[in-house]
């Protein structure tokens, strides 16, 4: 039987119930179009799209990234074939459910999931145009998350889809010599367009942590994952970290040449990921997102407030917090 465009199907058990699969999409479509802003997601930070669009303007690069990210996710997808598991409704099944919600919420496809073996807290995501994106979790860190946590590590992956991330993130993997090819290519690249890709990285991740902050079943998950990611997690307990803490900490980070470590980092410092975290918990856009979320007395902020303060958060020199 071929469902198509406006057929319905007439079940007794469903009668109410509107399954015109048209519909769904076009739902689907106006829901996608009421979260867009510049043509992408609305809770993107806003430097993650000023950044993009510097790089767009290099000639011929963003062309290049295209064709790297389809070669990228063939070679990966042929990897991970070969030495890890693809979660499925039969296998890592609760994986998989947080997977397809993410995705749901998200208004993406639903992406591949795989888990590999390595005990790392890591994941990555890989995507393009062409085939359906993969997701891949490192055991360590399904190992070492809550559930909570790990929806909202799956919803960074889903986000950096959302975003269409991965077209640009396969030159910052070129760069970091993941496919072999650094030497390559850094000869085509000024030092300043080096540091720019890594900086748009940055804040790309700040975009993502967001996404997953969307899917999450609680704030507060969110927050802990990148919390875990600072301190590194521990099996037989738990810690609280102070944000007043992290805060002087990243005062002190601030005011020494130890910043300079950050600079060819393709991720903020964690510390600076919780702090930016908890500025996007009181964005009135998250709370547009999952208005069940709000709790009663909450004092909301504008996403451009929140984008202000993320800025001063994950800026590495003075010169960039009002970017
Ligand atoms: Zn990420």
């Amino acid at each position: 039987m071929r469902l198509t465009s406006n057929t319905m199907i007439d079940i007794p058990a469903l009668s109410g119930i509107n399954i015109d699969f048209g519909a769904y999409v076009d739902k689907m479509r106006r829901n996608d179009e009421a979260h867009r802003v510049n043509g992408i997601p609305d809770y993107a930070f806003s430097l993650d799209y000023k950044l993009r669009e510097e790089i767009r303007k290099i000639p011929f690069f963003y062309s290049l990234s295209k064709r790297v990210a389809v070669q990228a996710e063939a070679r990966q997808r042929q990897l991970l074939t070969a030495g890890a598991v693809l979660a499925g409704p039969n296998q890592f099944a609760d994986l998989y459910d947080m997977t397809q919600d993410c995705a749901k919420r998200l208004g993406i496809g639903s992406p591949n999931l795989y888990i590999l073996n390595n005990q790392a807290l890591n994941a990555f995501t890989y995507a393009s145009d062409t085939v359906t994106p993969t997701i891949v979790l490192y055991s360590g860190i399904v190992e070492r998350m809550t559930p909570g946590e790990l929806k909202c590590v799956i919803g960074h992956e889903c986000g950096h889809v959302h975003n269409e991330h991965s077209v640009y993130m396969s030159i910052v993997d070129l760069l970091n010599g993941v496919f072999g090819s650094v030497g390559t290519l850094a000869q085509f690249l000024s030092a300043s367009t080096v540091l720019l890709y890594r900086q748009w990285s940055r804040a790309a991740e700040i975009t993502c942590d967001r996404a997953g902050m969307i899917c999450a079943d609680r704030v507060e998950d969110a927050i802990s994952v990148n919390k875990k990611l600072a301190y590194g997690t521990f099996i037989n307990r738990e810690e609280t970290l102070d944000l007043e803490d992290l805060r002087r900490q990243l005062d002190e980070l601030s005011q020494t040449a130890s910043v300079f470590t950050e600079v060819g980092s393709t991720h903020p410092a964690s510390i600076r990921r919780v702090l930016a975290s908890d500025a996007f918990s009181r964005c009135e856009l998250l709370y547009e997102w999952r208005p069940e979320l709000k709790k009663p007395g909450m004092v909301l902020e504008t996403k451009e407030e929140v984008d202000a303060k993320c800025a001063k958060i994950t800026a590495l020199f003075k010169e960039q917090q009002g970017r």
